[in-house]
């Protein structure tokens, strides 16, 4: 195809957008929200063993707040690490929801058949929450029914808002963050299924940025605090799934340089660090449960800033459904290339995380049960973070970290505290197994 051809395809594809989005009024789809419900819980029961559903919480319209949790043996809790996928927080942003949607039907079908797939449902509890925002979603609008910014109400240093220029007191403003921290169900739903489950890694989808290239966000920038404790694997993982991102655009259309280069490249997602740090979602999931929690702005394009908040793709623009489509294609693809190729790698035939890190189970010497003690590893702990513990059920803890030497303190009340250095290695989480004896 010569350029002058390609050039007025391209000319006839905007008039007809601009046209499709002039004659498409706006949609008020109160019903997509229970759509998702039925999808979910069908999905539970026609596949039982590999879904669980779970309402999380009311939101503030009072309706359901669906969470599915994909795993083998998927009513039980096991000693296996948690994912975390949410859709959309901001309800003008649908194509969260669809990405999230789309990886849960590619998890489920592929179950049993493809090699990887089966795997990562075997040897992990993959939680999505599709809608946390219901009332936003089902009005297409940023905030929730109680006019709160839902992605400024987390209780990570929600009182500095104020000092900002972002009017997040004023109840007016888009980004207002609520009369407290956590006032809002939602927020809340969220907070204790974190609290509950602490997953390894999280990510929360957005889509109303108008950056051409897209953002990856990791926790967290001001100058005002030090920097996370985690910052280097925080930094590494971000920019793994950056690179995943513009590697699964090739051929897509929407990547205008080959740059490998991060943070200046068109293609790939800059890694931001996220600004302000005033009650956003991740920084209070990474402080409060250790979680890798990112905030993935998706690419606007080829909805330029003017449109701001991108569209449903189940709107009627076929335009804006192909782009949609794109955008849903890329983005699984990346969370799939990513979880391959960087989280895991493959050991007698399984997945294994590549770490590096730490993994092990903390247990009463007496007893052998499990131990929810504290991790203390020296030089990760900051004034913002909260302890790292084992989980209560198993007394598993994991912890990515660059590869070093590390002095280990584990600490429960009514034991005496175990000290110990140990060597972490490029390619495998170095196991930690630790015995707490009780104190008489
Ligand atoms: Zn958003």
């Amino acid at each position: 195809m010569n350029e002058r051809v390609k050039a007025n395809l391209r000319l006839g594809a905007m008039l007809a957008l601009l046209l499709g989005l002039i004659l498409t009024a706006p949609r008020v789809a109160i019903s997509q929200a229970e759509n998702v419900i039925t999808t979910l819980k069908q999905l539970s029961r026609t596949r039982p063993n590999i879904v669980h559903y779970r309402e999380i919480g009311r939101s503030s319209n009072h309706r359901p707040i669906a969470a599915i949790k994909i795993s083998d043996n998927a009513n039980l809790e096991e000693d296996e690490p948690a994912f975390l996928f949410v859709g959309i927080i901001h309800g003008a942003e649908p194509l969260g929801l669809k990405i999230t949607l789309k990886l849960i039907q590619e998890f489920i079908d592929s179950y049993g058949k493809n090699h990887d797939i089966t795997d990562w449902v075997n040897a992990y509890e993959i939680w999505f929450v599709p809608v946390l925002n219901v009332w936003g979603y089902e009005r297409r609008a940023r905030k929730n029914a109680n006019g709160v910014d839902l992605n400024r109400n987390f209780d990570f240093r929600w009182e500095r808002c104020i000092a900002t220029n972002q009017d997040c007191a004023n109840p007016a403003s888009p980004f207002y963050r609520g009369p407290a921290p956590f006032s809002e169900p939602e927020t809340r739903a969220i907070r204790d299924l974190v609290l509950e489950q602490r997953p390894l890694f999280g990510i929360t989808f957005h889509a109303g940025n108008p950056s051409p290239s897209g953002e990856v966000m990791r926790p967290w920038a001001t100058n005002e605090i030090p920097p996370p404790p985690d910052n280097i694997k925080l930094l590494e993982v971000a920019q793994n799934f950056a690179m995943w991102v513009r590697q699964s655009r090739e051929g897509g259309g929407f990547c205008r340089s080959d740059s490998p280069i991060f943070d200046v490249s068109v293609c790939a997602p800059p890694v931001m660090r996220m600004l302000g740090a005033y009650g956003q979602s991740s920084n209070w999931v990474y402080a409060a449960a250790g979680t890798f929690d990112y905030i993935i702005e998706i690419a606007p394009k080829p909805f330029n800033d003017r449109f701001l908040y991108t569209p449903d793709p189940t709107d009627d623009n076929p335009l804006i459904l192909l782009a949609a489509l794109e955008h849903i294609r890329n983005y699984s693809d990346a969370i799939r290339g990513w979880l391959r190729w960087f989280l895991l790698g493959k050991q007698n035939n399984h997945f294994v995380f590549r770490g590096p890190g730490l993994t092990g189970k903390i247990t009463d010497a007496a007893t052998n049960q499990p131990l929810a003690a504290t991790i203390e590893i020296e030089g990760f702990n900051g004034p913002y973070t909260q302890p790292r513990t084992s989980d209560p059920l198993t007394g598993r803890f994991w912890r990515l970290l660059p590869a070093g030497s590390y002095t280990v303190t584990i600490t429960k009340s009514g034991y005496r505290p175990w000290a110990g250095s140990i060597e972490v290695r490029n390619g495998a989480l170095a196991p930690l197994n630790v015995t707490l004896v009780p104190e008489r």
